[in-house]
């Protein structure tokens, strides 16, 4: 029978999640210290995160076990659906089969839930009262919202102004969830002060709000700071979705030739690609892996790949990363979650090695293959999902010419419910290829 949902039952949730650290093929460069330029130790973290995730940071266990605290949580949309694109191969009229791992089931419409939930959990065991972070675009800050307020902890939202203006709902999201969300630059701290007295309309940056939110967090001793992508406990608790991903394609006898992830900072991609790659690097599994990135902030594809402040103030430890240097400010693409300047030291450290491949592509034509996406399968794609979609489209008509049934599997990391404005602008013929 021809199968479109592929379903795992609630208690099929994975119990480990999967840490790549020691299966990598050359060990990832520790984060230093920009003052001393020695490696950063736990100690130096413990201002701003739990001891648990500072250990995860840095553990060689390969899997770690998920507690049941964080599983009950998870069971709200997990096991997140699998879906085999039928309509969109018929569409194509490629003999490739398509699978998508669908991750904007959650309550915030994307995967960032599957970290925000963690780190609010270890956050609340250590005794901390409230976690304080940034959002651009907004999906980070709602799913952290979303995260404290499930284990009634109190949330600060620090969010870039000109996003607070653009994107009145994300913000009303975060509110309706309980978090307390400003607009970045801020008078609530030093950072932010320092700004508006020299830029009284500033319309803020990503750098700025961490730099606000860093602040706040090493200034009161019950609160903490929370990241949504880049740093490696954050790829760790994604890769719930490729553990799922592979139970789900074992059922129909599948496995796949390409796993396809739109990255900003990293995150999606490595959880849908790390459980497949642990096949790859210990030789048992052939798997290409495409990290799919816009050309307006092409980190991967045209950065350099050294030593660099996570932050545009210069605030964060040194992490080895593919950068675009950190006071490179992307142009105002409408995949606002892909403009960040540097990427996962992990995903990096893999593609300096070639275990995965990455491709950059134009924002209208990103648009197109969201809009083949949503008029052939029917569910709206966040515009950084779509990244994912096109390459998965190019793939998928590249088998046509050659008459290959290769098998693809792409993330789609989040629903476009919130970006009516983006598909307006593209609908309207005045989108622009911004780089
Ligand atoms: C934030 C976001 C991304 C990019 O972040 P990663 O850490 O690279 O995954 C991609 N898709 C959606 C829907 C997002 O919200």
């Amino acid at each position: 029978m021809k199968k479109t949902k592929i379903m795992l039952d609630e208690n099929d949730i994975p119990g480990k999640w999967y840490n790549i650290l020691p299966d990598m093929p050359t060990p990832l460069s520790p984060p230093l210290n920009p003052a001393t330029n020695e490696p950063v130790g736990p100690q130096d973290l413990a201002a701003i995160f739990p001891m648990e995730l500072i250990k995860q940071e840095m553990s060689q266990d390969r899997f770690i076990p998920i507690p049941d605290e964080i599983r009950e949580i998870y069971r709200s949309w997990r096991p997140s659906p699998m879906y085999r694109a039928h309509k969109l191969e018929a569409v194509l009229k490629t003999p490739a089969k398509i699978y998508y791992k669908y991750e904007g089931v959650s309550p915030a419409g994307s995967h960032k839930p599957n970290t925000a939930i963690a780190q609010a959990y270890y956050n609340m065991k250590e005794g901390k009262e409230r976690l304080a972070t940034e959002t651009g675009a907004g999906q980070w800050g709602s799913a952290l919202a979303l995260a404290t307020t499930m284990f009634g902890l109190k949330c600060s939202v620090y969010m870039v102004k000109i996003s607070f203006q653009q994107k009145p709902y994300r913000k009303s999201l975060m509110q309706l969830w309980g978090a307390d969300v400003v607009a970045s630059p801020s008078a609530l701290t030093q950072s932010g002060k320092k700004m508006l007295e020299k830029y009284p309309d500033s319309p803020g940056s990503l750098g700025i709000a961490i730099s606000e939110a860093v602040e706040d967090a090493a200034t009161h001793d019950n609160t903490n700071y929370a990241l949504g992508s880049v740093l490696n406990h954050v790829m760790l608790h994604q890769t719930v979705i490729g553990l799922e991903a592979k139970e789900q394609l074992a059922q129909v006898e599948e496995y796949p030739d390409y796993i396809i992830g739109s990255v900003g900072g990293g995150s999606n991609f490595a959880g849908i690609s790390f459980p497949f790659l642990m096949d790859k690097l210990k030789g048992s599994k052939d798997v290409t892996a495409i990290a799919v990135e816009p050309d307006a902030c092409p980190t991967l594809t045209a950065g350099e790949f050294r030593y660099d402040f996570g932050d545009t103030a210069g605030l964060t430890p040194l992490l080895k990363m593919y950068t675009m240097g950190h006071e490179y400010v992307p142009p105002e693409i409408h995949a606002g979650g892909l403009r960040y300047h540097g990427d996962s030291p992990i995903v990096s450290q893999l593609y300096a090695d070639r275990v995965i491949d990455a491709v950059a592509y134009r924002q209208t034509e990103v648009f197109e293959a969201a809009v083949t996406f949503a008029r052939s399968e029917g569910i709206v794609p966040a515009p950084e999902s779509s990244h994912a979609i096109k390459c998965a489209i190019d793939k998928a008509l590249e088998c046509k010419k050659t008459g290959e049934e290769k098998i693809i599997l792409f993330n789609l990391s989040g629903h476009g419910h919130f970006d009516m404005g983006s598909y307006d602008s593209y609908f309207s013929g005045d989108m622009k290829d911004l780089n």
